[in-house]
């Protein structure tokens, strides 16, 4: 594998290493002190891997604005989506009736995990380009007072859309209802300020803005709530209330923990501390899509997204019209100059994806756009354009 580098001034690549940079928005590019973190055994019951599991827990806490004393923080084994599935098995009752709020892949996940636990819920559907927003949300909870739940996406990481999540909480709070937050691909690069949005929970996982190993996610929940969770999940393993109480007591996972990737999660905090917290690495996440985005477009790609609605974790681009494009010979061609890219996820149009997340910068980006540009060339791709369909059918949609 041959590595562009024009990286010498950048601390965020290691040259030597001739591993591929991964440009997916979880699992994602460690740092080496995040992966050399994992060489250790611990015992799960020895009191020094407790004290890892407070620390994890109290400096997640310590992440969200304004939570104060009202919320609780607890980790649970298995990826992002096990997390969710807890946090909508244990907050949910089964006598609720939820309003789903999606737009793309893991909004319609939500309801799909509804349909499997036998939630009730009614889905607000709104594709690949748009936010829901507020004043929407207001007018479903008005028409159907049965509704007694709202659950959102903040970042929708199919499209890189983040969605109003204040405006939302708003309409939520307003119509009396509860609200909770699938912040997978958001918290800790995006501030989510309780002050601001009141939601009875939320979940995000160890591999993602946090930047370390997958392997858990974690539920951080008002502890009204984690109370009132007594004996309403339908499963044991995911059962937040009964890992809460028993983390409490006896400071241990209920069942094994994923022990190397608390070890490195302990690293990736200490790092996340250190570039500034959420504000820090929100900008640096920035920078790399800001250096991306003008870099493809001088190429000819264009985003998905408005500007106004496109994040700072992924962006989507649509696939050039050009016939010598194949999406599958760039993911290739890019793969053997380093980048790992993600395939789009979007219902309608064929597209792209790539990640501004994990431990890379804007050198990297730079190089990113390099690598893609040769990629054009040797495919023969003499304009990454899209299709006038795509971008007809999306002004379309916006106006
Ligand atoms: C990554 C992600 C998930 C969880 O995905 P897993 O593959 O289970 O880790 C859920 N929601 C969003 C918005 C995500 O970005």
């Amino acid at each position: 594998m041959q590595h562009i580098d024009d990286t010498a001034s950048s601390s965020f690549s290691a040259p030597e290493i001739r591993e591929p940079i991964l440009l997916t928005p979880g699992p994602l590019t460690t740092s080496h002190e995040v992966k050399q973190s994992m060489l250790v055994d611990w015992g799960s019951w020895d009191q020094d891997f407790r004290d890892m599991t407070a620390k994890l827990r109290a400096e997640l806490l310590a992440m969200v604005s304004n939570a104060h004393d009202a919320f609780d923080c607890v980790p649970i084994q298995g990826s992002g989506t096990f997390a969710v599935e807890a946090m909508l098995g244990s907050f949910l009752p089964k006598s609720s009736k939820t309003l789903v709020l999606a737009n793309g892949a893991y909004g319609l996940r939500i309801a799909k995990t509804l349909d499997y636990i036998a939630r009730d819920y009614q889905l607000l559907d709104k594709g690949d380009y748009l936010p829901p927003r507020g004043d929407e949300v207001a007018a479903l909870l008005a028409e159907d007072p049965t509704l007694t739940h709202v659950v959102a996406v903040h970042c929708e990481t199919s499209s890189g859309i983040l969605n109003p999540i204040e405006e939302i909480s708003d309409a939520v709070s307003a119509a009396g209802c509860k609200l909770l937050v699938d912040s997978m691909s958001a918290f800790g690069a995006v501030e989510l300020d309780m002050g601001k949005v009141t939601c009875e929970a939320f979940v995000s996982s160890a591999n993602k803005c946090i930047e370390g190993a997958p392997g858990f996610g974690f539920v951080i929940a008002r502890k009204t709530a984690l109370e009132a969770a007594k004996g309403q999940c339908h499963s044991l393993s995911l059962d937040v209330h009964d890992q809460w109480t028993v983390m409490n007591k006896t400071g241990q996972w209920r069942f094994t923990p994923p022990t190397h990737v608390v070890a490195a999660f302990i690293k990736a905090l200490e790092q996340h501390k250190a570039e500034g917290s959420v504000a820090g690495r929100g900008a640096r996440y920035a920078q790399n899509r800001e250096t991306l985005v003008a870099g493809m477009r001088t190429l000819g790609f264009e985003t998905l997204l408005d500007d106004r609605w496109l994040s700072s974790i992924i962006v989507t681009f649509f696939n050039p019209a050009d016939p010598a494009f194949s999406f599958d010979q760039f993911y290739e061609l890019m793969k053997q100059k380093g980048f790992i890219i993600y395939p789009g996820k979007l219902t309608v149009v064929d597209s792209f994806r790539i990640g501004c997340i994990g431990h890379i910068d804007r050198h990297v980006m730079r190089n990113v756009v390099t690598a893609a540009q040769q990629s054009l060339t040797q495919m023969g791709v003499k304009s990454a354009s899209p299709p006038q369909q795509a971008l007809a059918e999306r002004a379309k949609l916006l106006s």
